[in-house]
């Protein structure tokens, strides 16, 4: 058990939720993770890998909706709680504990929006769901606009030479979708729904895109091979593929016109959760780290017994410590309606991945050659540690999305919200 969380605010309750999703990482995601960690992609999503195993104990438990709203079903936690619950998933395995958040876009989304319909369609059926067969995917960035997607306040994002890789036109009371999405998308090629970001004003560039809700399984869609990458291998991600792909008008939920307002909100509450996770897995580091030096012996002694190490294992509490309160205090002020404070997310996101991967990487040189090897668990959190400082937008991307708003060059999202509707 995780004995450094000594915040003095956490309630009983606080504590009995950060008991209980210890225990499903400790014993469901951990041994699960490792295995699907030596496996190929396609035999990570094949029919009786492991993974589902871990997506039905998840759902079976509550941990797909840990961002809804007790009123529609979901877990009803508030901003603290979610982190607490989001760094036991993290200390998991980041992976899963992103493949569980993306799984949740369309409800989560269409429960935000306060829209009826489609609460209806996405939000209580996902709520209800004890089997993990109802996953959705984040389709936001495409082959040739992965940064550029979220170049908000650049002035390339409002060029009207610039043509999406996915597009969707307005036919009737309907729209017609065409193109693809990046090979990125996570839990893509598993996915039955989709938060599709997709062009539908092409006069405005990058800024004339609308967010569509949609369910996977109409004619035209299909989806890319699973990615081989180097880790968070757990995690598998995919291209969408569009062909004239018919939709109904409501599934559009927001437009251009507050499209800038929405993604500047979801950069500020998903750049929260990825810190979040990120602590768990600095945490994790720290916790391998320190439990090895108790046991090996160089030097005639345990080396936790030389000044020198305990010097540098306390480096890793420090940053853990530091991921922590930066975290839950991005989670505090923009896990809202109207985020007010993206920069403070960002931050915690920017810093929480260097700092777990610092961690990381300082985990497997106390293991010394033990590090290298898969016999323990620090390589593995390196792997996964590294993709995070790319994930949810690249560090320099993003701070420089966090500058602007700094230095008041660009809107905080909260100060837009009065254009919804208007
Ligand atoms: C594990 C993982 C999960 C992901 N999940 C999803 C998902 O669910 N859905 C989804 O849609 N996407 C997802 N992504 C995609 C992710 O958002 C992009 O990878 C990220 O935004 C960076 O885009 P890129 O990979 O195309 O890199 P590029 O944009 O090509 O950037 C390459 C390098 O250039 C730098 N750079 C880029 N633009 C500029 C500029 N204007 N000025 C200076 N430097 C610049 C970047 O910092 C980076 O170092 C995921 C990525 C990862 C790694």
């Amino acid at each position: 058990m995780d004995y450094f969380d000594v915040n003095l605010d956490l309630t009983e309750e606080d504590l009995a939720l950060k008991a209980a999703a210890h225990q499903f990482a400790e014993e469901v995601m951990r041994p699960i993770a490792k295995e699907l960690d030596d496996m190929t992609p396609e035999e990570v999503i094949a029919d009786g890998s492991p993974f589902w195993t871990f997506m039905k104990k998840a759902y079976e438990l509550g941990y797909h909706k840990v961002l809804i709203p007790e009123q529609f079903g979901g877990m009803g936690l508030n901003p603290r709680q979610i982190a607490i619950v989001m760094e036991e998933l993290g200390w998991g395995s980041f992976g899963m504990a992103v493949q569980l958040a993306v799984a949740s876009f369309c409800a989560a989304t269409a429960a935000f929006l306060g829209n009826e319909e489609l609460i209806k369609e996405f939000t209580i059926p996902f709520c209800e769901c004890t089997d993990g067969s109802i996953r959705a995917c984040w389709g936001g960035t495409e082959p040739d606009y992965g940064s550029d997607n979220l170049g908000m306040g650049e002035a390339f994002f409002a060029n009207p030479d610039v043509r999406a890789n996915c597009i969707a036109r307005p036919d009737g009371d309907d729209w017609v979708i065409s193109g693809q999405k990046s090979a990125w998308v996570s839990g893509g090629t598993i996915a039955t729904h989709c938060q599709l970001h997709i062009q539908t004003d092409p006069s405005m560039g990058l800024a004339g895109y609308s967010i569509f809700l949609i369910p996977l399984d109409l004619p035209g869609v299909s989806k890319g091979k699973p990615l081989n990458k180097i880790g968070q291998r757990d995690l598998n991600q995919g291209e969408l593929f569009f062909e004239d792909v018919r939709v109904p008008g409501k599934y559009r939920v927001v437009g251009p016109e507050i499209y800038e307002t929405m993604e500047g909100g979801m950069m500020a509450q998903a750049n929260a959760w990825m810190a979040c996770w990120s602590t768990g897995l600095a945490r994790a580091a720290f916790e391998e780290a320190m439990n090895y030096c108790k046991e090996r012996v160089q030097g005639g002694a345990p080396l936790a017994e030389h000044y020198s190490i305990r010097q540098r294992v306390f480096e890793l509490f420090m940053r853990v410590e530091a991921c922590r309160a930066m975290t839950r205090a991005a989670m505090d002020l923009n896990m809202s309606l109207a985020p007010g404070f993206p920069e403070y997310s960002l931050a915690a996101k920017v810093l929480t991945t260097r700092y777990c991967l610092e961690n990381a990487s300082d985990a497997i040189q106390l293991l010394g050659g033990n590090g290298l090897t898969k016999e323990y668990l620090a390589e593995k959190l390196f792997r996964d540690a590294r993709s995070t400082l790319i994930e949810d937008g690249s560090n320099e991307v993003l701070a420089r999305y966090g500058g602007y708003i700094l230095f008041g060059t660009y809107p905080r999202p909260r100060d837009t919200i009065p254009r919804i509707g208007g």
